[in-house]
């Protein structure tokens, strides 16, 4: 069985302060900052979902571009279209950006030249877009970028899916077989296969998830199929995420 090994030495929060200071010293000037989600994921999978997804990435694409950090991840998120599912938690979309605004005002303190930000969770996105644009404006000594657009993640996991013979709509983009299987990889003892069943596998939109809430869409919470799943295409997902995002991140820090 194959498992994430977390590396000690990448995220603060498992770092004394000395530790971060050598790191520092050392050239350790980039830091990811995962952004996740503490909302409902059907009743398959846990609430955490997004934020295991964001922890666990965040540590592989440091591990790859190397000199980088690791900060524990933002939770919640903005999830108001999950709310009709107990359990969820939501923040509105400027508490989000002050906490994450405060966040970056404290790396930056600290002496870190390059912020990535990494949002795993759809309602994350846009606040994040625009806090970066007055963050820009007023560090310009400083890079915070948000490496992927919301359309860009989705597609890097359902192309891997389509590897495995699944479709774009089993993928699903909420709790179907694409989430479903990074989860079986990164915890799978916290995946209920017994409880997985089809989710909604018709046409809808992003805006009209945003605007009427899931519940109206689908009654269990998934969208996709996630008896699709497979831990072995959750390693390849979370391998390619990986990828994706060292080359985005390169060539937006031109590192
Ligand atoms: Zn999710």
């Amino acid at each position: 069985m194959v498992v994430v090994v977390f590396m000690v030495k990448v995220r603060i929060d498992e770092m004394s302060w000395v530790e971060v200071r050598e790191a520092l010293d050392n050239g350790f000037d980039t830091v990811i900052v995962p952004v996740g989600s503490i909302e409902q994921h059907g009743p398959h999978l846990p609430l955490g979902t997004d934020t295991f997804v964001g922890e666990a990435l965040s540590v592989m694409i440091a591990e790859k571009l190397g000199k980088t950090l690791v900060t524990p991840p933002i939770t919640p998120g903005c999830s108001q279209h999950h709310m009709g599912f107990p359990g969820t938690l939501t923040l509105k979309p400027e508490t989000l950006m002050q906490v994450v605004r405060d966040v970056c005002k404290c790396l930056i303190k600290h002496g870190f030249k390059n912020i990535i930000l990494l949002p795993t969770h759809g309602g994350n996105f846009a606040p994040i877009e625009t806090l970066i644009m007055e963050l820009a404006m007023e560090h310009k000594d400083v890079k915070i970028i948000s490496p992927l657009k919301l359309e860009e993640l989705i597609k890097v996991m359902n192309d891997v899916m389509a590897e495995y013979g699944v479709t774009f709509k089993e993928a699903g983009v909420h709790a179907g077989a694409a989430e479903t299987s990074a989860i079986l990889y990164i915890k799978k003892d916290l995946v209920k296969m017994d409880k997985a069943v089809e989710g909604f596998m018709g046409e809808y939109t992003i805006s009209q998830l945003y605007s009427y809430g899931i519940r109206a869409i689908s009654s269990t919470g998934v969208l996709g199929d996630p008896r699709r799943a497979s831990a072995d295409a959750g390693r390849r997902m979370m391998e390619k995420l990986a990828e994706y995002y060292v080359e985005k991140i390169k060539k937006e820090l031109k590192v």
